[in-house]
């Protein structure tokens, strides 16, 4: 493929300053130079423009989503005001009944992929408790990094997992699903071989305050949930540990491959473990407002200088997911977190977070061509950086996204 320049009315590196009129050379996939469109046309005069866009800006990271359950639809708790406890078993509800084949499974996650790179998501972290082994991603679909979830909350369902964790293929990435459903050995051997294969490990964590009495006082919701699935068999509470950020820490399971998801319910010094560790934080707001956990302390991780990444989790608690009504979201709920952060969480924060920030999460040279060519009536009149930041992550979906690797 011969050179191209993309031009933009606004270039939005996200690790450098915004460019108005701004410009990038692309060659062989990869982004080679980046500036203003004066200094691009006189360095590279003879090179094929294309047509010039609002909006040049690196592709989104969804951290967080399970494609597996798109099938299922927005699932409501029982009752109102219910516990997430609730929420759960209304979901198993619809998992045990079984109502779909696997076909019909994999044709909504197909298109869960497809609506996902619409939105101009370019890597999708997926966890499911099943390989979707027929997933047959079409050209039109983020790249996935995809995590076999296991849990196991008893001695004997741990050692069933761990079992069937050494019967799979070494290929295979396992990551543990949350620590009030994966016991404490299985947690560590799930890691252990998440170390041993360099994957990612991602995890629910403290996404409601339940998780933290179980495991430190033996109560709270969870512990009955167990008891129906006669798997209360005193492998809770870990009496040794005084938080769940603690007890993930001394179980050596924090590391900088290792995605804390959600972390509703942290306090502060939770969070500075959280930050010594080098372990990642993902936060799905959206999904915490319709299971009504609370919001995670933005602020205090921005304090601890750990940048979130951000996820729609699934569409089971999540009726639109969608990262840009994510940002919008979190900076309504966050007015003094300004849309430059909110913007690199969404790009950024994932890419380091799936550690594939060589490729993706900015504008810079040597990128991944694939980044997203934006237009949106909602830009015309945008007049400052400060009003292109805003308007991008408050506006929702654009109305017109592609791609500059297309
Ligand atoms: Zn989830």
């Amino acid at each position: 493929m011969p050179p191209v320049i993309y031009r933009a009315l606004w270039v939005v590196p996200v690790t450098s300053p915004v460019i108005a009129d701004g410009a990038v050379l692309v060659h062989d996939g990869r982004i080679q130079d980046i500036g203003p469109w004066q200094d691009i046309q006189s360095k590279y005069s003879d090179v094929l423009v294309r047509e010039i866009v609002d909006v040049l800006m690196p592709g989104l990271v969804n951290a967080h989503m399970h494609l597996e359950l798109s099938v299922f639809g927005v699932t409501e708790p029982e009752k109102k005001e219910s516990t997430m406890c609730d929420w759960i078993r209304a979901l198993l509800k619809k998992r045990m009944a079984a109502p779909y084949t696997d076909a019909e499974i994999l044709a909504a996650a197909e298109l869960a992929a497809l609506d996902q790179y619409e939105s101009g998501v370019v890597l999708l972290l997926d966890t499911g408790n099943s390989q979707l082994s027929d997933f047959s991603p079409s050209a039109k679909t983020p790249e996935i990094i995809s995590l076999l979830e296991m849990l196991g909350p008893s001695k004997k369902a741990a050692q069933i997992a761990m079992k069937a964790l050494n019967a799979m293929p070494t290929d295979c990435a396992v990551t543990g699903h949350a620590p009030y459903s994966t016991a404490p050995e299985l947690l560590q051997y799930i890691k252990n071989d998440s170390r041993t294969k360099n994957t990612i490990f991602s995890l629910h964590v403290a996404e409601n305050p339940d998780e933290a009495l179980l495991l430190t006082h033996g109560k709270g919701c969870f512990v009955d949930f167990l008891k129906e699935r006669d798997a209360f068999d005193g492998t809770f509470p870990i009496t040794k540990s005084e938080s769940v950020i603690e007890y993930l820490h001394d179980s050596n399971l924090l590391d900088a491959n290792t995605i804390c998801v959600h972390c509703v319910h942290v306090d502060t010094n939770e969070i500075d473990i959280l930050a010594e560790s080098g372990s990642h934080v993902c936060l799905c707001p959206q999904s915490n407002k319709f299971l009504n956990v609370g919001e995670a302390p933005l602020y205090k991780f921005l304090d601890y200088s750990i940048l979130p990444c951000l996820g729609t989790d699934s569409i089971t608690s999540n009726p639109v997911p969608d990262m840009w009504q994510e940002m919008a979201l979190l900076s309504q709920r966050n007015h003094g977190v300004d849309a430059a952060t909110i913007l690199r969480m969404a790009t950024l924060g994932g890419a380091r977070a799936m550690q594939r920030e060589s490729d993706y999460g900015s504008l810079e040279n040597g990128r991944s061509a694939n980044f997203l060519l934006i237009q949106d009536k909602n830009l015309n009149y945008v007049q400052s950086e400060q009003e292109l930041l805003s308007a991008l992550i408050h506006m929702g979906r654009p109305g017109s996204i592609e791609r500059a690797c297309e």
